[in-house]
């Protein structure tokens, strides 16, 4: 099963993606590739590869980005294929936090893919965590309240909507929709089951 948790920067999809993993350590964390330069403790490989535009746009060209889009104004950011492929695949579960456009792409590209929204209960607490994270620039920090803007207006597109209040009543409802979304997805199984079973008791 593939989770797309999108929702502007800020809002806490990493925090919420966090706090599901630590419940559900089988659940593997999609790296995206970014054209932005690192913060202050973040790592190439785990957060983000962090390349080149000239790197990005190879691996665009090439066929190796499952999605990719251009965010906040300039920096690309994009889903490598290849882990997202072998994980399905192999039957495991990922979660991947894009932003809209990439989720409207993913749609397409895997259409069982279970797109979730992520909002704030309100303005200010958006604006307070964004600040409080105290990671960007002033000019970073704008480019990303207007990019929220945007992504509100694209609230439609998303199956779920979670409103990031109360941190842990809201890894609760990312953990519900998991779950929930697992029981549906293994409906297939379910099927194979139901025939093992009449047959077992005719025989
Ligand atoms: P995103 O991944 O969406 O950019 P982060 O997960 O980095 O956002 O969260 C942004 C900031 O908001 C972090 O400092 C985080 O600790 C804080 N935060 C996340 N969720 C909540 C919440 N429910 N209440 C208060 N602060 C939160
Ligand atoms: P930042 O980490 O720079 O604050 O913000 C990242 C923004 O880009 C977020 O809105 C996030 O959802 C989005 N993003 C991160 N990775 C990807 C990706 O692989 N593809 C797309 N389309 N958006 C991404």
């Amino acid at each position: 099963m593939l989770l797309v948790v999108a929702g502007p920067s800020g809002v806490g999809k990493g925090t919420l993606i966090a706090g599901l993993r630590e419940r559900h350590p089988g659940i593997e964390w999609s790296v995206s590739c970014t054209t932005r330069d690192p913060r202050p403790g973040e790592a190439d490989g785990e957060q983000y590869h962090f390349v080149t535009r000239d790197e990005f746009l190879r691996m665009a060209r090439e066929g190796g980005l499952l999605e990719w889009a251009v965010v906040h104004g300039s920096d690309l950011y994009g889903t490598p294929r290849a882990p997202v492929e072998e994980a399905l695949a192999a039957g495991r579960d990922m979660v991947i936090e894009i932003d809209y456009q990439g989720a409207r792409s993913m749609r397409q590209a895997l259409p069982e893919a279970v797109l979730v929204f992520v909002a704030p209960p309100n303005a200010q607490a958006l604006r307070d965590r964004l600040t409080g994270r105290n990671t960007e620039s002033e000019e970073a920090l704008a480019r990303r309240l207007r990019s929220a803007q945007t992504e509100f207006s694209h609230m439609g597109i998303f199956e779920y909507l979670l409103v990031n209040d109360d941190l842990e009543a809201a890894i609760g409802g990312l953990e519900a929709i998991y779950l929930a979304e697992r029981q549906r997805l293994s409906r297939a199984h379910w099927r194979r089951l139901q025939g093992e079973l009449v047959e077992d008791l005719e025989g």
